[in-house]
């Protein structure tokens, strides 16, 4: 029996000393990506130095399978779940999550909508083959540009943010000969991530139409903006929308919001005469970056929200609205990991007796940027062999001028990690591709899907790398 190592002072609390190098937590690592006899990481089967080879690193592998799974997991859960209250439920995929051709035609066929926030994610959707009537556009500062191109294509439904835009919308919609399908967002009060949430009266951001009445009395910006939705008969009012935060690990804020907007639409629909047939709780669901996080499961979040959604109608006198939902890190996120090759390492005693590793990987922030931005936690494994050696702590950067570029700010890794072997960070689906740059003039990675489904595992490029022609291709000087 193999005794733990004693854990490094210079490592933060909720992090573990792993008992087992090679040992890949089921909690961050879905079951597509696992190690074969060799102690090899394999995605959906396939062995990561093959992956390595054949499309290099810095390199995004995404497990399709494991992408298809969650979305269906969660249009299961809610659509199961609201069943029972006797509400319906669509489930919108949060494209800027990730979102490419192929991912579009992934979300269409498990039978998901998608979301767009730019005109840009919405051609996406198009071209991708999604139908006009189950994309959403949001956005706090749409161009009239991108509210003809909705309204041009007969969009499921815009997300309007504002007085001013509802006024633009239904200038638009009028110029077109249209009616515009429309949901107001509004901003309930509730800001909830992880663990907790806050409940304010008031709002101070960009986005949505508080529901908090003025001191000197009248209408609430979302009361005005519903009135002027139902009296201009270029627009269909089909409801409300929220949106409370993100990677958000259980159901008590998204419960307290929906509470919140329930009782809204009930003095919204006593005023104008009709209810307001939908409620959007919007996406916020949280994952696992590392053993630190606890994030429920989608089940268990949708049956609590039921129940609260439920008795909050029944108190309110309400019929319970149809719902939405718009889950994307929750969807993408688990879905990928990020292929990495070792090159300088280097120890540094930062107190006597007390030392951190720097390894230095090809990659860093230009494809990940979540750690600099969000100071996000991640964790990596050694994947192309087994581990040889005692856990060192270490902290994985990348190569980038700054030296706040870090991928993984603290994780224990094999004794004998060395130039030329290949780490895979997990949980990269999400936010990861879709806020890639190209900093330091290093073109964007590949994006990869494997697929385990059939008989034969397989991989193939559903976004190819950027090559240094690529970059040349816009400046001009050159
Ligand atoms: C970002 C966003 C989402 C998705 O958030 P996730 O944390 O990825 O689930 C959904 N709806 C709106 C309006 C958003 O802005």
């Amino acid at each position: 029996m193999s005794r733990t190592a004693p854990a490094s002072p210079l490592a933060p609390e909720w992090l573990g000393v792993p008992e087992d190098l090679d040992a890949l937590d089921p909690r961050i690592w879905p079951p597509a990506f696992r190690r074969d006899d060799h102690g090899v990481l394999t995605v959906g089967g396939i062995p990561v130095p093959e992956l390595a080879e054949r499309y290099g690193t810095p390199s995004y592998i995404y497990s399709e399978d494991t992408f298809r799974a969650r979305a269906r997991e969660f249009r299961t859960a809610f659509t199961e779940a609201f069943a029972r209250i006797g509400a319906e439920v669509s489930v919108y995929y949060a494209g800027k999550s990730f979102l490419t051709t192929e991912v579009v035609r992934w979300v269409r066929e498990e039978g998901l909508n998608v979301d767009t926030a730019s005109g840009g994610e919405l051609a996406v959707a198009l071209r991708g083959g999604m139908e006009p009537e189950r994309i959403a556009l949001h956005g706090n500062n749409k161009s009239a540009a991108e509210i003809t191109r909705a309204l041009d294509h007969g969009l499921g439904r815009i997300v309007v943010d504002s007085l001013a835009e509802i006024e633009l919308v239904a200038h638009l919609a009028r110029t077109l000969g249209v009616v515009a399908p429309v949901m107001v967002r509004v901003t309930p009060g509730v800001h909830a991530s992880t663990h907790e949430f806050i409940a304010t009266a008031h709002e101070d951001q960009k986005f949505g139409l508080s529901l908090a009445v003025p001191q000197d009395g009248g209408d609430s910006p979302a009361m005005q903006a519903v009135a002027a939705c139902t009296v201009d008969p270029d627009l269909e009012l089909r409801g409300i929308h929220c949106h409370i935060g993100s990677q958000i690990f259980d159901a008590d804020g998204f419960g307290v919001a929906a509470e919140r907007v329930l009782a809204f639409m009930a003095g919204a629909g006593a005023r104008l005469g009709t209810a307001l047939p939908e409620l959007d709780l919007g996406g916020g669901y949280g994952i696992a970056y590392t053993e630190a996080d606890t994030p429920r499961p989608a089940r268990e979040i949708a049956e609590a929200l039921a129940e609260r959604v439920a008795s909050a109608a029944g108190r309110l006198g309400i019929a319970v609205p149809h719902l939405s939902i718009e889950p994307g890190r929750a969807i993408s996120g688990p879905a990928a990991c990020t292929l990495y090759t070792v090159g300088t390492l280097k120890t540094v005693e930062v107190e006597p007796g007390l030392r951190r590793r720097y390894v230095s990987v090809d990659g860093g922030m230009s494809d990940n940027a979540r750690p600099v931005l969000y100071g996000a936690d991640y964790t990596a494994v050694l994947a192309d062999r087994r581990a040889g050696g005692g856990p060192v702590l270490s902290r994985v950067v990348g190569k980038h001028c700054e030296s706040g570029d870090i991928v993984v700010r603290d994780v224990y890794l094999p004794e004998d990690l060395a130039p030329g072997d290949v780490l895979a960070v997990p949980a990269t689906g999400a936010y990861c591709w879709a806020l890639s740059s190209n900093y330091n003039w290093i073109p964007r990675p590949p994006v990869v899907a494997v697929r385990a489904a059939g008989a034969r595992p397989a991989a193939r490029l559903i976004v190819r790398g950027e090559t240094e022609e690529d970059l040349f291709a816009r400046d001009l000087g050159a």
